[in-house]
């Protein structure tokens, strides 16, 4: 009998979970610690495995140059995109508006609304005063920091750090294996994640809010179609189905997960496996990407911010939009790749365009099924970015050979 692909499992896994959510309903919460387990087992690897590969990616390119002029492409690819991804939202929003004629009951209950930081405060706090605590804790910019400098110091120390080396490049590999193993129980994981989603919520309660459910969709999807494509098929001439299909695992996974962060370990895997991405450029592109680059994230601000200021009839002028541009641009950068991130962050953007913040309790009723589908375009944007940095890389190391040679 032929073997049924990951991804093939996954995608049954999923439409089973829709039907049998929608038949039994609520009481199918039961298969949700499925789901949990999945969860907590991709979680419990995503620390060590940021910190070994980022230490072993950085250290392994062995050329500090080489590093900043990766770290230079990958973080202007990240901004530029995502400032697409919030003026299509825009665009849209202002088009369809969401937001005039609706007649949704007033919001209830709480929400939260916790203090945003400042951009200066943001910004500070990727240094960490502890990369033990920040381990810890698991937060991942500090993380991230703390390994770029590990890894530089090992280049520039050379052979007396090959002992430290050697354990994070092990570390890694072992991470690599445990993730190859836990994926396995992807379609397992997504169904208990789904059901559980489908059954409580059914499609009858999205009907009122169905206009900005659409938009988000829309929109994360004409961001795929257009700016994915083009980058992968323009810089590194990948046919864009090709890299739609080798993504799809890691979509998926970010789809059913709500969480860049813990989708890390497949999407390394997707990108690698299906898509040729080398793994200096994997280990290094990825994990800053499940950080900072939130393509979906931005773009679901942009519809809610427009969709919240038609709802309380404000009107948001073309420099307001501008300085949206500006602001969810910073706020998808300070998104952690976590469940529901998304939500507080669109706090601050409201806010700071002097809208209501009561709008984000609208929003918060519907967020999960907005945060599935932004939660799997950021995901997709960061495999992007890793296609378009290898290919760039490899461009440059052919040249470099070349001129060798001659
Ligand atoms: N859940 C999203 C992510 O992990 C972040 C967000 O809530 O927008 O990418």
């Amino acid at each position: 009998m032929k073997k049924i692909s990951l991804l093939t499992q996954i995608l049954i896994a999923f439409i089973i979970a829709i039907i049998v959510g929608a038949i039994v309903g609520p009481s199918i919460e039961i298969v949700k610690p499925l789901g949990d387990l999945f969860l907590r087992m991709i979680q419990f690897i995503i620390v060590p495995l940021v910190l070994a590969s980022l230490v072993v990616g950085v250290a392994g390119t062995g050329d500090i140059k080489k590093i900043g002029r990766m770290g230079g492409v990958t973080f202007f690819y990240y901004l530029l995109t995502t400032a697409i991804a919030i003026s299509i939202g825009l665009i849209l929003a202002n088009i369809f508006k969401p937001g005039e004629g609706l007649t949704i009951t007033q919001p209830t209950g709480e929400v939260e609304t916790a203090e945003a930081p400042s951009v200066v405060d943001t910004l500070l706090n990727i240094v960490p005063t502890n990369p033990i605590a920040s381990l810890v804790e698991g937060n991942m910019l500090q993380i991230i920091f703390f390994a770029i400098f590990l890894g530089l110091a090992i280049t520039m120390i050379g052979d007396r750090a090959k002992t430290v080396y050697n354990f994070f490049d092990g570390l890694a590999e072992m991470m690599y294996k445990i993730t190859a193993i836990v994926i396995k129980l992807a379609p397992i994981g997504v169904f208990g994640l789904i059901a559980p989603i489908v059954g409580e919520y059914g499609v009858s309660v999205l009907l009122p809010l169905l206009k900005v459910i659409l938009l988000v969709f829309a929109g994360c999807i004409l961001h795929a179609v257009l700016t994915y494509s083009f980058s992968v098929k323009f810089f590194a001439n990948v046919n864009p189905l090709k890299f739609f299909k080798g993504v799809a695992p890691a979509s998926l996974v970010a789809f059913s997960t709500t969480s860049s962060s813990g989708t890390l370990p497949v999407t390394i895997k997707s990108t690698e496996e299906n898509l040729g991405v080398s793994r200096k450029v994997s280990s290094f592109v990825l994990p800053l990407g499940a950080t900072i680059n939130m393509d979906g994230t931005a773009l679901y601000q942009g519809i809610c911010v427009i969709f919240i200021a038609q709802f309380f009839g404000y009107d948001l002028s073309i420099a307001k939009q501008i300085t949206i541009v500006l602001i969810a641009t910073l706020a998808s950068i300070g998104t952690a790749g976590v469940p529901g991130a998304g939500l507080i962050m669109l706090t601050m953007v409201v806010t700071s365009v002097g809208l209501p913040v009561e709008g984000i309790a609208i929003i918060a009723g519907i967020d999960r099924i907005l945060d599935m589908m932004r939660t799997s375009i950021n995901v997709t944007g960061d495999a992007s970015a890793s296609v378009v940095v290898n290919a760039l890389e490899e461009k440059r190391e052919a040249k470099q050979s070349e001129k060798a040679s001659a």
